[in-house]
Parts: structure tokens; C-alpha cells; sequence
């Protein structure tokens, strides 16, 4: 049986584990991922001097499922809990931002996948454009670089839902209306180094929806490297929607003169900054579905956007997706 799982995220690096946990051998799995490695929207930035987590910031794991495998990675190394100081700026006053227990993966946020990832068979920087029947009625692959896979009984797409749409639609994928009606915002993730310590009385803040509407301090999350100091600011989704076409080092000065205006924070010093725009960061509205299947054609699409738009739905969405197979090949 050959599977294709198309996106190394969360999503599509759960299936591919749980599929290859029941399969085994009766399986051949490949992963093929647009970027550079595994990862998806709990990535990692690394510069000579400094990182950033500058997707997922941490998770929470509220279904028993996935506390399940946070404890396993907790066993392994791969994750922590986080318990830093957690504060809200309301009205001008920092009040405490309450929630569940918070998590982070060690030593970066793209270890966990990285190590879930280990000995599968990914081919990176390989975008795929299409995906058609071939004459003996398996999956094609076709690639951006003109490249071609054939063979595949099940096709995973575990990628965001504009680019499921654009992918599946020409299939003739039964369940396309859910994906259609899934909407994703954008986010400008801004990261500053310092090579001085900064003194702040809180390690994450979230604010208003606005230019700058969370900043974490990444040099305090576990297991990160002790010497100065990292900042992740991200803009809010509907600033980020009103403001996504404009040039990116504009909305860099606009993020960062917000964080000064509203905290006194000095970006003069810093030795390194940068910004990225995440098209599909976050979910406004899901799919609402584990993931979306069409058993007569073997596919199916999974990702955090049916479930939520986190971390936890993420996998709990590529579960499922790999559950959807294994009934499907009994
Ligand atoms: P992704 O991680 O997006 O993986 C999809 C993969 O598919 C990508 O690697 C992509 O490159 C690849 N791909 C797409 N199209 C193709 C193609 N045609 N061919 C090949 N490869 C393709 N969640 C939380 O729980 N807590 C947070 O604090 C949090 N903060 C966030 C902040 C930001 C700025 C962002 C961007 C996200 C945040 N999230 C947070 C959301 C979290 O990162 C996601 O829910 C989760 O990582 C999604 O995993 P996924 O596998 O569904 O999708």
C-alpha cells in the first residue's frame, strides 16, 4: 500500500507516524513538503546568533489524546511545560492571562516534528501542484518543478484550507464545500535580538487586537540559549487582514513603534530584527470535522483548520486522518 502525505506539520507528521505505528512494513509511506524540512507553523528561525519560534508560541492539550502524547514527548525530551509570567494589558493594566497549562517543545518549537519525523521518508522543497489519476488508477503526484510521482492508493493533504482548495478541487473531492467555507487569517511575526538582557515583568503579554497584539520573550522558554534576549511580536488578525499587501519593512516600523508607544521598549539596541508574514496563521473559522474525506477517490485533507486552528487540533485532525486510512484498508 502506498500512502502520500502531502505537508510536514503536525498534522501530517502525526498520520504519518500513526499509520506507520499500525502498518509497519504493509505500508510505504512518503511525505513531501514545500519547504525546507519538517515543521509547518511550529517553526523555528535561526539566525548565527539568535532563534525564534515565530509560528506556535506553546500549546495546551486539553483532549485526553493529545495529553497523551505530550507526556510521552515530555518522557522523551521533546517538550516542557512553560509557566512563565503570563500577563494581559488591559485599559493600561497588566492583569494575569489565565488558561490551561502551557507547553513548548525542546529545544526549539520544530524539535517535537523533527523527532516524530526521524526516519520517514520526506522529500523537501517539493510543492505540490497537482494531484491526478494514472492510467492504472493511483495517485499522481505532479510538483511545481515539473517532476512526477505515481502509485499512490491514499493521499493525505494535511496543508492549509486555501491550499486544499486549490489542490482537491480539481479532483472532484466530494467534501470540498467545508474547505471553501474555512476561512484563515494572516499574521506579521516581527523578531528582535538583543545582546543585553531586558528586564520585563512578564514573559508573554497579549493585547488588543492591533499592530502588536502578543509579544513573548522566546529567550525565556525552556531550553533555549541563556545569552541575551529574543523577542516575538505578532500583529493581530484584523490589523493583519486590514494591512497584508503592504511592504513588509513599513509594517515592521509600525509593529515595533506600537511596542515602544505602549511599553517603553527601546528597539535602538537590538542587534537583530526581522519580519515574516504567515498567510494561513490562524483559524476564524474551521471546518469543524476531525478531517474531510472521499472514500471512492482515497483522499483526504487534514490540519488544524478542521479542528479548532491550534496545535492540538493539528494533531488530533492527522489521527484522525490516519484512522480514516486504516478503516479504509481493513
Ligand atoms: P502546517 O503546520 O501549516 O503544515 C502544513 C505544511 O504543508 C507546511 O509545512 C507547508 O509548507 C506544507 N504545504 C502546504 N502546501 C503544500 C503543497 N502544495 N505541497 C507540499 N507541501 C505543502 N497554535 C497554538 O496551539 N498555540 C499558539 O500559540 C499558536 N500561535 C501561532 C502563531 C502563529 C504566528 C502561527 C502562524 C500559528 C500559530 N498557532 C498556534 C497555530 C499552529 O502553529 C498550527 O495550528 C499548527 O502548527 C498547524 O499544523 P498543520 O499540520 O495543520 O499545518
Amino acid at each position: 500500500m502506498k500512502i502520500a502525505i502531502i505537508g510536514a506539520g503536525l498534522s501530517g507528521i502525526t498520520a504519518a507516524k500513526t499509520l506507520q505505528s499500525e502498518l509497519g512494513d504493509k505500508a510505504d509511506i512518503s511525505i513531501f513538503e514545500k519547504s525546507r524540512g519538517a515543521g509547518g507553523r511550529m517553526s523555528t528561525r535561526r539566525t548565527e546568533e539568535f532563534e525564534f519560534d515565530h509560528g506556535a508560541q506553546y500549546f495546551t492539550a486539553k483532549d485526553a489524546r493529545f495529553q497523551t502524547a505530550v507526556e510521552q514527548a515530555i518522557k522523551d525530551g521533546h517538550v516542557a511545560p512553560w509557566n512563565g509570567t503570563a500577563k494581559y494589558l488591559k485599559n493600561g493594566t497588566l492583569e494575569d492571562d489565565k488558561g490551561g497549562d502551557r507547553f513548548v517543545s525542546l529545544p526549539r518549537m520544530n524539535s517535537w516534528i523533527k523527532a516524530m519525523a526521524e526516519g520517514f521518508n520526506i522529500t523537501t522543497s517539493a510543492r505540490v501542484g497537482a494531484l491526478s489519476k494514472s492510467t492504472d488508477k493511483k495517485w499522481r503526484l505532479s510538483f511545481e518543478d515539473g517532476t512526477q510521482q505515481d502509485g499512490f492508493d491514499y493521499v493525505i493533504a494535511a496543508i492549509p484550507a486555501p491550499q486544499a482548495q486549490a489542490l482537491l478541487t480539481p479532483t472532484g473531492f466530494s467534501q470540498i464545500q467545508p474547505i471553501k467555507d474555512t476561512r484563515m487569517e494572516a499574521c506579521f511575526a516581527v523578531m528582535v535580538g538583543f545582546n543585553k538582557t531586558l528586564d520585563l515583568p512578564w514573559q508573554t503579554l497579549r493585547r488588543a487586537d492591533g499592530p502588536a497584539s502578543w509579544i513573548a520573550v522566546n529567550s525565556a522558554k525552556p531550553g533555549r540559549p541563556e545569552s541575551g534576549t529574543t523577542l516575538m511580536i505578532h500583529s493581530g488578525s484584523n490589523w493583519s487582514a486590514a494591512n497584508v499587501d503592504r511592504d513588509k519593512p513599513d509594517l515592521q516600523a509600525e509593529i515595533l513603534a506600537d511596542v515602544t508607544a505602549e511599553l517603553g521598549i527601546d528597539f535602538k539596541d537590538a542587534a537583530y530584527m526581522t519580519i515574516h508574514r504567515w498567510l494561513y496563521a490562524a483559524v476564524s473559522q474551521g471546518a469543524e470535522q476531525d478531517c474531510l474525506t472521499d472514500k471512492a477517490l482515497g483522499l483526504i485533507t487534514c490540519g488544524d483548520w478542521c479542528l479548532g486552528g491550534r496545535v492540538e487540533g493539528a494533531y488530533l485532525s492527522g489521527l484522525s486522518a490516519a484512522e480514516h486510512v486504516l478503516s479504509w484498508a481493513r
